[in-house]
């Protein structure tokens, strides 16, 4: 009788070592798997980037629709970036030099480190920036507030 107790014993031992083995196992193979979905998103992404480099200035006729339309959107996006990150500088009464990036005084005609021109993002330019990326997408497009006074 105490033999079969001990037994029992034993043989749940042995199943609470195995179970906790399956579980250090389980979280190893999880790991792993995480690593792969995020090498995976990774490449997607690089993908879609080499595409959208190669695709983006090229008419959308010669792509296949589904992505001309991605294109599109990716561009009018980009678009849109470019439109709030000029916003935030002129809340900051910046501008950034188009040549070599360093930020200079709103006011400024010249970048005093390269010399480059520096064209101001007003309000029209903003339009022609929508209209020169796709103002086509216009459901994206229009949900921009234009705030005048920025
Ligand atoms: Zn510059």
């Amino acid at each position: 009788m105490f033999g079969n107790i001990k037994q029992k014993v034993g043989q749940t031992g042995r199943d609470a070592l195995q179970k906790t083995k399956n579980l250090v196992e389980e979280n190893r193979i999880n790991g792993l798997i995480s690593e792969k979905e995020s090498a995976e998103a990774i490449l997607l992404r690089e993908l879609g980037g080499a595409y959208y480099d190669k695709y983006s200035s090229s008419p959308s006729e010669i792509m296949e629709p589904e992505f001309a339309k991605l294109v599109q959107e990716i561009s009018t996006v980009k678009a849109e970036i470019q439109i709030h990150k000029g916003q935030i500088n002129k809340i900051r009464n910046i501008v950034i030099c188009d040549a070599c990036g360093i930020e200079l005084p709103y006011d400024s005609l010249f970048c005093r480190k390269c010399g480059q021109k520096i064209v101001k993002s007003e309000i029209a330019d903003e339009a022609a920036v929508l209209d020169a990326y796709g103002s086509r997408h216009w459901s994206v497009a229009s949900s921009i507030q234009f705030n005048p006074r920025l």
